[in-house]
């Protein structure tokens, strides 16, 4: 004798990340009855992918006639965005938020119910009755990958893109150029493309139009990223007038030439055109050194002229200047932390990654914060020790992504200024071929670390429900 589908009657349980509030009602909706559905205009362009997932459980499924079972995905203009909630009943399942984003993830939640419910066969397939209602914890639920490195090709980053959306990352930072890869094809530096030092590849642009349309159908944002002045030495052996010296090997740009400055802006400018869209771009501003500033003439001539004591004042001059400009074209520029106690404007987002301390210390400058700290957020770091790995990379495992909290010191003095949190892949050791198999287990976990309160997250319970939705395949095979 069958035995009833014990994961649905606790299907309001099952969802990963953990919902704010869950009520049961008892009882249980069948999703294997005839249903009739209803979607509000403003969700008609997820249509198909709700039709989609119904059918993949071979769900029968109508817009008309009525039935008496019903799906409904109802907008409810009181919700703020990216709120969502959803309502089932024996007869009734109502999905709603007041944004796309907000209704994808009803369908994001509603996905595992019915993976979980399908699991023990169409015939036993039972949901809860009862409400989940649910909001981000941080509307910045950001994933960085390196591109510049290795590449991926554009099905790649697709793929990444939908396991992304299965998580509710909403922020795709897009890391194009750096010292060994420059993989856009631009028509200011269009030369760049052909030299690579670890595998060849570059983006049209049309391909980058086709990587942000995928993304903003998931309901995902596209930040590119053009690390300057360091991480340079692509661009610098294909330009070494743009460095101190001309020194082709050289990974700073020449910070104290004029002519370096307007020929990086000329680049900015196109990025910012190709990218018309998008509210923010990434400027780098991490790792450089100061020693060939030290030695430069035209370096230390600037850093006379403008007063300043030291290459690290000029280096700040520098990128001030390239926060300012991208302010200019009315977009949010984005840094990477700041290793000394320099400041930026306070429209420049700062993204943390060297220890913990250092959103205290952004807060305090007044600016607004990414967590991303590599010990808990490196996504390249090894799960195992037997994973290819640089001695100075923490090992990583899935418990220390769940337990990253961006809050974890001096909350008081952060909550108001970080945005979120962002999991990075740099790509030194990581092909294409190993890209999923760097993400696929840790994105749950980062998704919770991204969207869940604290008082909802709880290790074990998490693994409970991580295990059940592996069961119905639903990690695997997103
Ligand atoms: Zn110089």
């Amino acid at each position: 004798m069958p035995t009833k589908n014990s994961q649905s009657a606790n299907s309001l349980r099952n969802i990963i990340p953990a919902p704010l509030e869950v009520s049961d009602s008892g009882g249980s909706f069948n999703p294997s009855q005839l249903c009739s559905f209803h979607i509000d205009e403003l969700y008609f362009s997820l249509k198909k992918e709700f039709v989609e997932m119904c059918a993949g459980y071979r769900m029968e499924l109508h817009e008309t006639p009525e039935n008496s079972a019903q799906i409904i995905l109802k907008r409810n203009a009181g919700y703020s965005e990216e709120e969502w909630s959803a309502n089932i009943s024996d007869m009734k399942i109502t999905l709603e938020s007041s944004d796309l984003n907000g209704m994808r993830y009803a369908l994001t939640a509603l996905r595992q119910m019915f993976a979980i419910a399908f699991n023990c066969g169409a015939h036993y397939a039972e949901l809860a009755c009862g409400k989940i209602h649910d909001q981000p914890r941080f509307g910045w639920r950001g994933f960085m990958l390196d591109s510049a490195r290795h590449f991926q090709s554009v099905e790649t980053i697709k793929g990444i893109l939908n396991v992304l959306a299965a998580w509710r990352i909403n922020r795709f930072h897009w890391h194009l150029t750096d010292n060994s890869g420059w993989r856009l094809e631009l028509d200011s530096v269009s030369s760049l493309v052909e030299d690579f030092e670890l595998d060849r590849g570059s983006y049209s642009k049309a391909q980058v139009l086709e990587v942000i349309s995928h993304a903003t159908a998931k309901g995902i944002t596209v930040i590119p990223e053009f690390d300057i002045p360091g991480h340079s030495r692509c661009i610098i052996k294909k330009y070494p007038n743009l460095t101190c010296g001309e020194n082709p090997e050289s990974r700073e740009i020449c910070i104290g030439s004029r002519q370096a400055r307007k020929f990086i802006k000329n680049i900015l400018s196109e990025i910012i055109d190709l990218f018309a869209e998008n509210p923010y771009i990434h400027i780098g501003g991490d790792e450089a050194k100061t020693t060939n500033w030290d030695k430069c003439l035209v370096c230390q001539a600037a850093i006379e002229e403008k007063k300043f004591s030291n290459s690290r004042e000029l280096e700040h001059d520098f990128m001030q200047e390239m926060t300012r400009f991208v302010v200019s074209k009315g977009r949010t520029p984005i840094v990477w932390g700041i290793c000394s106690d320099l400041t930026y404007p306070p429209d420049t987002i700062v993204q943390c990654w060297l220890d913990i301390r250092e959103p205290v210390r952004v807060a305090q400058n007044g600016n607004k914060t990414i967590y991303s700290v590599h010990n808990s957020l490196y996504f390249d770091y090894p799960a195992v020790p037997s994973e290819p790995h640089e001695s100075w990379m923490f090992e990583l495992s899935e418990r220390g992504v769940y337990m990253t909290d961006p809050h974890i010191i001096w909350p008081e003095k952060v909550a108001d200024s970080v945005l979120g949190t962002e999991a990075c892949l740099w790509t030194e050791f990581v092909p294409e071929w190993r890209i999923f198999s760097k993400i696929i287990e840790r994105l749950p976990a980062y998704s919770e670390c991204a969207w869940s309160q604290n008082k909802n997250k709880e290790w074990s319970d998490f693994q409970r429900r991580k295990d059940n939705l592996l069961a119905a395949g639903l990690i695997s095979d997103l």
